[in-house]
């Protein structure tokens, strides 16, 4: 994806309010990410563990999206599969994110959840940049360029639903 700034991000949400947007923690590094290798900038708050935030472009156009999650539980299953990039990962590396619905159906406390990776490093996993911590990817017949393009896909479907 093409080089985001901090206004860039800001002005993407679709499911929080403007003051919200304003306020958010938006990561330091811009000028230093990979963005060749991304489908989309992820990443946790710092200053709220349980919240995180995605931006990625579709068709030409920036959606941000702000989420929560439940940081790991003891007794939750030993493993689990992302579901945009299907890594698979030990506990706490996925996590279920949930957004709220974006308009009138968020503020009445709608909300959409899918499993991702809770680092949101799933651009990083398919292109091998990024090993998963004792986890692993399947083997798979499709290339990366097609797995990019399937974790797109699950991705926009995601968006679709807010
Ligand atoms: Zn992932």
């Amino acid at each position: 994806m093409r080089a985001l700034t901090e206004q860039d991000i800001r002005g993407s949400f679709v499911n929080c309010s403007k003051g919200e947007a304003k306020r958010l923690a938006v990561p330091r590094d811009l000028g230093e990410r990979a963005w060749d290798d991304l489908d989309f900038l992820g990443w946790r708050d710092p200053g709220a563990p349980d919240r995180s935030y995605l931006v990625t472009e579709r068709e030409d156009r920036l959606v941000g999206v702000a989420m929560r999650f439940q940081p790991a539980q003891r007794g939750f299953l030993h493993r689990s599969m992302c579901s945009l990039c299907l890594t698979t990962h030990p506990r706490g590396g996925v996590a279920l994110m949930t957004a709220r619905k974006a308009g009138p159906a968020g503020r009445e406390g709608n909300s959409v959840g899918a499993y991702m990776c809770t680092d949101l490093a799933c651009s990083l996993y398919l292109r091998g940049k990024k090993v998963p911590e004792s986890g692993g990817r399947f083997e798979e017949s499709l290339t990366v360029e097609e797995q990019i393009a399937r974790t797109r896909g699950h991705l926009f479907a995601f968006l679709d639903k807010l």
